[in-house]
């Protein structure tokens, strides 16, 4: 079924009055039409925003975050798009472990989705297979299948920490230089991403080689490790790496939640053994249109981290409100509110009750309504890299 939406869009760097027409893709825009679904004043249409990191867990990790809840809160937040990591059980490096998370996903995701392998002597076998990249952990770095990945086509993405940080106290695991010299181990190679830069020298080396780079916003805004809440890999910076990571807002390509769930029992445990991870993938969209609210960043600025940039880097067709781009929407408007989850099975995160100047009106998926003023309904997302559904 085709649908008019009428209101305010974000459409070739201009915000305008326009009518766009989709089913599953866009078909046609145009000044005039009588909609089927008519925008209040002050809000916003924006090509559906995208998250390339994330742990939607699900398989025997269901208990931490299960697909339906990982990605209800992804549609909360905007989120229309996600790159799901390869850690879970079973581990994501083969083609069998890989058919039953996209199995998984097919079923029961509720926004569009790609999944990366993890590292694996069967490289070969996974190149067959609709993956959209692959993550590389601070351990692969002393695995020789490592380099031979690195110098395949796709996307590899880099948890940017030497193999010797994780070994040792977690004091010394503080040391930027633990994180900035990982990228060395991979200078040279194509198609490379460093995820989660907690300080600007990474980003500003990870420019320098050539690489595409992102941040989070709790390496941002986190107010220092101090509990099993706020522990997180590779940790939360002291106060000035932190000021000083915000001016790399203007250089990264885009943002991300790493979002990484566990249960609230395995949060309590000892600091010491509690497992790291922070889970707020519904906070990074309304957080990037707060800056824009506040004149820190520009909207083009804001569509460029959310969307256009994460479309680039996994090569994919988002990230414009263009003819025969998917039809994924964000809708925003700009509100206050206190950050908290709501779908997720995590309730307690570090960025709880920070205030924010924007919030999601509308979520759009596959051309149907995710989520309506924070209410999420069960729609079916894609993986866009084997989309056999699709007539266009
Ligand atoms: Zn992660």
């Amino acid at each position: 079924m085709k649908l008019w939406i009428k209101g305010k869009a974000y459409l070739n760097n201009e915000i305008k009055e326009v009518c766009i027409n989709f089913d599953r893709r866009i078909k046609e825009i145009k000044s005039i039409c009588k909609p089927d679904i008519s925008l209040p004043q002050g809000t916003l249409i924006l090509p559906g925003a995208i998250d390339i990191h994330t742990h939607i867990r699900g398989l025997k990790l269901a208990y931490k975050e299960d697909v339906i809840s990982g990605t209800s809160e992804a549609s909360y937040g905007g989120i229309t798009l996600i790159g799901d990591m390869p850690n879970t059980l079973p581990y994501i490096n083969t083609p069998q472990a890989l058919s039953e998370k996209l199995k998984e996903f097919e079923y029961y995701s509720r926004v569009d989705y790609v999944i990366y392998s993890g590292v694996t002597k069967e490289f070969k076998e996974m190149e067959k297979m609709p993956i959209a990249g692959y993550k590389i952990f601070p351990e692969d770095l002393d695995k020789e299948e490592t380099y031979q990945i690195l110098e395949l086509q796709k996307l590899k993405i880099l948890h940017p920490e030497v193999p010797l940080a994780l070994r040792g106290n977690r004091k010394l695991r503080l040391n930027t230089w633990y994180e900035i010299g990982a990228l060395l181990y991979i200078a040279g190679y194509k198609r490379i991403h460093i995820t989660h830069a907690t300080n600007i020298s990474t980003v500003k080396l990870a420019r320098k080689l050539g690489f595409t780079v992102d941040l989070t916003p709790h390496h941002l805004l986190v107010n220092g490790e101090i509990n099993c809440i706020t522990k997180v890999n590779p940790p939360i910076r002291g106060v000035n790496e932190r000021l000083w990571l915000l001016q790399a807002i203007n250089e990264v390509d885009t943002i991300v939640s790493d979002h990484a769930p566990h249960a609230n029992f395995e949060k309590a445990y000892p600091y010491e053994i509690c497992p790291p991870g922070i889970a707020a993938i519904s906070f990074t969209v309304p957080f990037v249109f707060t800056l824009v609210k506040k004149s820190i960043i520009s909207i083009d600025r804001a569509v460029d981290l959310v969307s256009r940039n994460p479309a680039k880097i996994l090569n994919v067709p988002y990230g414009e409100i263009k003819e025969n781009y998917y039809a994924n929407f964000t809708i925003i408007q700009y509100k206050h509110w206190r950050y908290s989850t709501k779908y997720s099975k995590v309730i307690s995160t570090p960025l709880d009750g920070y205030p924010l100047e924007a919030s999601i009106y509308m979520t759009i998926v596959q051309g149907k309504v995710s989520n309506y003023e924070g209410e999420v309904f069960p729609v079916k997302g894609i993986n866009p890299l084997s989309d056999k559904n699709d007539k266009n």
